[in-house]
């Protein structure tokens, strides 16, 4: 990509009111832009790292054996009241139809999965089944801040799977968990799993927490247990098995999973038949990823004062290539006829090619982008008939022959 047709470009400051690193480096490097609190476009450089985010959960949910699914943004209000969640879900939108009724804007999806599987399968041997979506969300938040972490409208990647046995779900819930290190490894996160009150249906449930400063939820470790608790588990300063805990950290919650077991099948009546013909109700579960929450704690667990710095998997581009141009046409066509060939063969680049700019003001873009690699090539580096390499990360620099 040529960085002069590149919309938009990044801009000279941060946003005023930015206070988190990923709501500031994110809007000045033009991969999101506010359109109101907790609501943002998503723009190229942002969109390509959202898409590279989700084709990592996609393989590796894929690989478990779900199945993709895409359901509606607007639900029917008979659904969410059969759940009670109509009036209990507090942050749920909701619209009046010039048709006449109510409309839900999704919050979740238990109430359109549910009834949706009731639709088509019945027998014991449909199961088990893991279905999962990759689709926006809608919560009217009260607290919309801190950039992408919280909004009103958010991607998430839900998946929910339905089994005929306790044990059958434990199972699979164990093998999601698997599943969901890996993502985020590959996300270039380390997400620890927390230990999380369940609801009314299951004792604990377990939530993927980012540590880091910015984080709303407090964790804490318990060393007899080796296991992280929330906050919200946490009693007089003990664990749920009686253990004293030390200090709590900050952390950012990029997913959670939950044993629904019955809760949603009852309201809905999905039940399966089984060997000796009764009808049973089918065990779910349920698993989440913020998509665009995970892409907020990259960068608060991937920056420094420059910039972004992002993990491989997740770049928008694995190169910046910035093209030093100076007073001297010759050389100038030099460096440009150069710039181009390197250009052509690395693959995923992000090509600097403007002309009038400083070398100091494309050092700054490239860096607050935060590509994992730098090259520049300019008279200084070509008179040694060299191109200059720099790793975002490390900030070592290599000379490398042409
Ligand atoms: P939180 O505790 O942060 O309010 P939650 O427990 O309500 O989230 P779920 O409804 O289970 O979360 O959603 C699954 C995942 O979606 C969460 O783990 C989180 O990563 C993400 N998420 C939830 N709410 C938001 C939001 N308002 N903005 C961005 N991501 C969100
Ligand atoms: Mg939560």
């Amino acid at each position: 990509m040529y960085y002069s047709k590149l919309f938009p470009k990044a801009l000279k400051k941060p946003p005023k009111d930015a206070e988190s690193a990923n709501a500031k480096y994110l809007m000045q490097g033009g991969f999101v832009h506010q359109e109101m609190a907790g609501v943002y476009s998503w723009l190229p450089l942002g969109l390509r790292v959202l898409k590279k985010v989700e084709d990592i959960i996609r393989e590796e949910l894929d690989k478990l054996g779900c199945q993709e699914i895409l359901m509606p943004a607007i639900h029917p209000k008979a659904n969410w009241e059969k759940t009670g969640n109509w009036d209990s879900f507090d942050v749920l939108f909701k619209l009046k139809s010039k048709i006449g009724g109510e409309i839900a804007l999704g919050a979740s999806h238990e109430e359109i999965i549910t009834p949706l599987v009731k639709e088509f399968l019945g027998s014991y041997k449909d199961f088990p089944i893991g279905l999962y979506q990759i689709q926006n969300k809608y919560r009217d938040e009260l607290r919309a801040k801190a950039g992408v972490l919280r909004g009103r409208e958010f991607g998430m990647k839900d998946l929910y799977s339905f089994h005929t046995s306790l044990k059958d779900l434990e199972k699979y819930y164990e093998k999601v968990a698997k599943v969901y290190e890996k993502i985020f490894k590959r996300c270039g996160l380390k997400a620890v799993r927390t230990r999380a009150t369940g609801g009314t249906f299951s004792k604990f449930s377990d939530e993927y927490q980012v540590i880091t400063e910015s984080g709303e939820d407090t964790i804490y470790y318990c060393t007899k247990c080796k296991v992280y608790y929330n906050n919200e588990l946490v009693k007089k300063g003990n664990c749920s098995e009686g253990h004293k805990l030390e200090k709590g950290e900050r952390a950012i919650e990029v997913g959670n999973i939950f044993k629904l077991k019955t809760k949603f099948s009852k309201a809905f009546d999905l039940t399966a038949v089984n060997k000796d013909g009764e009808k049973k109700p089918i065990l779910m579960g349920c698993y989440g990823i913020g998509t665009t929450r995970l892409v907020g704690s990259i960068v608060e667990a991937n920056h420094d004062k420059n910039g972004i710095i992002w993990p491989k998997e997740v770049a928008p581009y694995d190169t910046h290539l910035i093209a030093l141009f100076g007073k001297d046409k010759k050389i100038n066509k030099k460096v440009k006829t150069v710039t181009e060939k390197i250009y052509k063969v690395e693959k995923n680049t992000l090509y600097d090619d403007r002309i009038d700019v400083h070398p100091g003001e494309k050092f700054a873009v490239a860096d607050l982008i935060g590509a994992p690699t730098r090259i520049i090539v300019s008279e200084k580096t070509l008179a040694k008939k060299m191109i200059e390499i720099k790793n975002r990360k490390t900030g070592k620099i290599k000379m490398q022959k042409i």
